[in-house]
């Protein structure tokens, strides 16, 4: 199975003016990213694991080899989340939104509030549960699907994310972030 192989960057290797520069593409995928993928490789080799997906040893696995395969999904996921041009809301999600929400605008706030509030290293995410949608914020390498819950996006509040091009400024980092969602992407995981 090529599930260890790192996939290229869905929205192409060059840099995003405003988001990430090159030298954060280059660690953040080839180093961070690549690392997670080979650590898991490693973990898994004589295991029933070798052949699993990644989402299948993030729900079934534990320890080291477990961290890093949902590091690594949670990082696949991530850049699946970004696009290079802006995006708009499509119409069914931004219904969706609005009414869980009460807007797309607040959504934007509550979203950004708890990632800046999500301490230390981890990932916030918008979730569907069978509640609705929710903001959902996990440390380290939490990922939702170990809970029962479907993410639709998400964004890496680890430091490694955003201290070349933002320094401590994490609140601008994920303002950019925003503006780079790709919409259809979320759209397109709503079940
Ligand atoms: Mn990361």
């Amino acid at each position: 199975m090529d599930q260890f192989v790192l996939p290229s960057l869905p929205f192409g290797a060059s840099p995003i003016e405003g988001l990430f520069s090159e030298e954060t593409l280059h660690f953040h995928h080839g180093v961070h990213f690549k690392n997670y993928l080979d650590t898991a490789k490693k973990l898994s080799e004589g295991t029933e694991f070798a052949v699993q997906s990644l989402g299948e040893i993030t729900i079934g696995a534990s320890g080291a080899l477990q961290r890093n395969a949902a590091q690594a999904l949670n990082h696949d996921f991530y850049f699946k989340c970004i696009s290079r041009e802006k995006t708009a809301v499509p119409e069914t999600l931004s219904q969706v939104l609005s009414d869980n929400f009460s807007s797309v605008e607040k959504f934007r706030e509550d979203f950004i509030s708890a990632a800046v509030n999500n301490f230390g290293s981890g990932w916030t995410w918008l979730i569907q549960s069978p509640q609705g949608l929710r903001i959902y914020s996990t440390a380290n390498a939490g990922n939702p699907i170990t809970s029962g819950f479907i993410p639709l996006l998400c964004v890496d509040v680890w430091e490694h994310a955003y201290y070349i091009d933002f320094r401590n400024r994490r609140a601008d980092y994920l303002k950019a972030f925003f503006e780079h969602i790709n919409w259809n992407f979320v759209a397109g995981n709503l079940k």
